[in-house]
């Protein structure tokens, strides 16, 4: 692996010759606008928004999938960039529900973000809307097709879990979606409520139901504290608001951290100040339950108060 030396928009920039074009921009500060990009997932290149122009190719180049060569020279805003990675955003934002003021993800949505950016609007068309599909059957998740923008990461995290693998896109053309096993809801199918795929969704196509009004993304603090259930120590940002801690919600879980609903209501139930009732799935349905049960902690209990029991008749003796 040797370094190579390219010019990105006028700045020289020294990286590993394995470095994507969108990596290399990375270190020095310039940020080139993906959907479906994520460092922890498989590349894909399907939402095309990291377009760059390479000096001496003809093309448009994905920036997240070419990488960097000796001497290479590249534009990330130039004219023909910029109009390409506008008709893209447009045609999203087209099929996309007019909601934002009301969008769990408001403030957070990277679509939100990049038409601000790029100075995009909704706008009244002649074109087809995709149908409202919200799937609520979760009380940990909520589901929103309409919203979806089918960049793929849910699919692809879920499935770096091998006894997961719940989500596919179903369908073909404007009329793909995510669906579940083959064609379940979020409570029949098999999904085990982890989340890793909420915390990848660029868009509100997948929320955190528990979270759901009860926060906004500029609303309050967060601090970030780790799983103590299990040796993997997943991420989790607790928030607080009004000095409470009114939420728990999953980070992306990297370096093969599989994320759990056991470790997320743990969490829940340790910093939480009003944690909400937890639910667990049996035979297809969720249903309410004890937070002993919903820790499998039922058989523990039942020990300590044998221990203590024991322990009271000892001394009494
Ligand atoms: S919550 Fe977990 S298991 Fe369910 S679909 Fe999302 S990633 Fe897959
Ligand atoms: S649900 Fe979210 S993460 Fe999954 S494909 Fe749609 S936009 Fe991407
Ligand atoms: S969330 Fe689950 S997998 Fe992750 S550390 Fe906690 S218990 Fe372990």
């Amino acid at each position: 692996m040797s370094d190579v030396r390219l010019m990105i928009d006028g700045q020289e920039v020294v990286v590993s010759s394995e470095t994507s074009i969108l990596e290399a921009a990375k270190q020095i500060g310039i940020e080139i606008p993906a959907l479906c990009y994520d460092p922890n997932l498989e590349i894909e290149a399907a939402c095309r928004l990291c377009l760059v122009e390479i000096e001496g190719s003809n093309k448009l180049q994905t920036s997240c999938s070419t990488r960097v060569k000796e001497g290479m020279v590249v534009h990330t805003q130039s004219e023909k960039v910029v109009k390409t990675r506008k008709d893209i955003l447009q045609l999203l934002l087209d099929s996309h529900p007019n909601d934002c003021l009301t969008c769990q993800k408001a403030g957070e949505c990277l679509l939100q973000k990049y038409a601000y950016d790029y100075d995009l609007k909704f706008r009244v068309h002649d074109g087809a809307m995709r149908p409202q599909l919200l799937d609520t059957s979760s009380p940990y998740i909520l589901k929103d097709n309409a919203k979806c923008i089918l960049c793929g990461k849910c699919v692809k995290t879920c499935a770096q879990v091998s006894d997961r693998q719940v989500l596919t896109f179903a369908e073909r053309g404007y009329e793909t979606y995510i669906a579940l096993d083959a064609n379940q809801t979020l409570e029949t199918s098999s999904c085990v409520s982890c989340n890793r795929c909420v915390t990848v969704c660029p868009v509100g196509a997948l929320v955190d139901k528990r979270a759901l009004g009860k926060l906004r993304s500029w609303d309050g603090s967060s601090r970030v504290i780790n799983c103590k259930r299990c040796d993997y120590g997943c991420e989790f940002e607790i928030v607080s608001k009004d000095k409470k801690n009114i939420a728990v919600l999953a980070k992306p879980p990297t370096n093969g951290r599989p994320l759990c609903l056991k470790g997320r209501l743990n969490t829940e139930l340790e910093y939480i100040d009003e944690p909400e009732v937890p639910y667990r799935k049996i035979s297809g349905k969720f249903e309410e339950t004890t937070w002993s049960k919903a820790l499998s902690l039922d058989g523990l209990l039942e020990k300590f108060e044998k221990m203590d029991s024991l322990k009271g008749k000892t001394r009494e003796e």
